[in-house]
């Protein structure tokens, strides 16, 4: 079995700040990160390659300081990492990132079949959760989003069973492969990387491919491909807490009563 993982360099904080000019996220000066559903991604991966036979290929669009991302998930247990890098991709929306990411997985595909693609549910910082549904589409593969499990995969048959997370509940839904699957958070914890496999991680080779090697069109990529107008980014405002009773006096139980009690009886003279 053939499987892709798609993984994001995104910035380690919480604190985003956006550059006012072009709305976008400054990263400059900020820690970068593999995003954490796409580390659970890739640890997904390798235990189907684990339990079911075959390989992981690891793939990311980004600058060339993303590489490090890949081998995070080299060391996770990835056999071969793409990094895809070049200027054109610049400025890339969702659509335009999903196609380049497309193109990239059919030119892999071409060479080696791919049976899965696993994407993280989101990004923490794009958050639009848009990605993995989008190179679904364009590679016209099923799409099986929030999985929380892997029930089985039938190679033989082409048969794949997941466990969704749905609103109010679990949904198992059974597809043809390929497919491609968007995880979720609390699929699996990320193992600890052995010596061996950083070693091997920090010396493996990256496959680097721009447009040309993925046949992608440029008018399709980057900036020029993205339809998206980012009209305002803001942070959202931080409202005041709530009230906090301290126990320290042992008061903090007749405080909140107290309370309460207040905020009813305004509530009765209002009436
Ligand atoms: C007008 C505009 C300009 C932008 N310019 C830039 C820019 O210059 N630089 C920049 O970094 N971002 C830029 N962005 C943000 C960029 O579009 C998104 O980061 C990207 O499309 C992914 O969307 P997301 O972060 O919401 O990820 P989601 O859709 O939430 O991600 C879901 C999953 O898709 C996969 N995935 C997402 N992105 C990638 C990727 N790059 N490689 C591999 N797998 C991936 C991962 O598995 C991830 O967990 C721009 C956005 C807009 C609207």
């Amino acid at each position: 079995m053939h499987i892709v993982c798609c993984i994001k360099q995104v910035p380690d904080t919480a604190q985003v700040k956006i550059d006012p000019e072009t709305n976008t996220l400054i990263r400059y000066g900020v820690e970068s990160i593999c995003n954490p559903y796409d580390l659970v991604a890739a640890e997904a991966s390798v235990q189907l390659a684990e339990k079911y036979g075959g390989k992981v290929t690891v793939i990311t669009m980004g600058p060339p300081q993303a590489e490090s991302a890949l081998r995070d998930c080299l060391a996770l247990g990835a056999r071969e990492a793409i990094l895809l890098s070049d200027r054109a991709f610049a400025g890339a929306d969702t659509l335009a990132t999903s196609y380049c990411l497309s193109s990239a997985i059919s030119k892999i595909s071409s060479a080696e079949p791919v049976d899965l693609v696993l994407c993280g549910k989101q990004a923490i910082d794009g958050d639009t959760a848009q990605t993995g549904p989008g190179v679904a589409t364009r590679l016209g593969y099923n799409q099986l989003t929030y999985v929380s499990r892997i029930e089985n995969v039938d190679v033989g048959e082409g048969i794949i069973v997941v466990t969704r997370e749905v609103e109010g509940g679990a949904q198992v839904v059974e597809s043809q492969l390929p497919a491609l699957l968007t995880i979720e958070l609390q699929y699996a914890r990320p193992r600890y990387a052995s010596l061996p496999e950083l070693v091997r991680a920090l010396r493996q080779e990256i496959l680097v491919w721009g447009a040309a090697d993925i046949g992608a069109q440029p008018f399709r990529l980057g900036l020029k491909g993205s339809p998206t107008m980012v009209k305002e980014i803001f942070a959202p405002k931080v409202h005041r807490g709530g009230l906090v009773f301290d126990s320290a006096g042992g008061q903090a139980v007749e405080d909140f009563l107290d309370k309460l009690f207040e905020k009813e009886q305004a509530l009765f003279n209002a009436e």
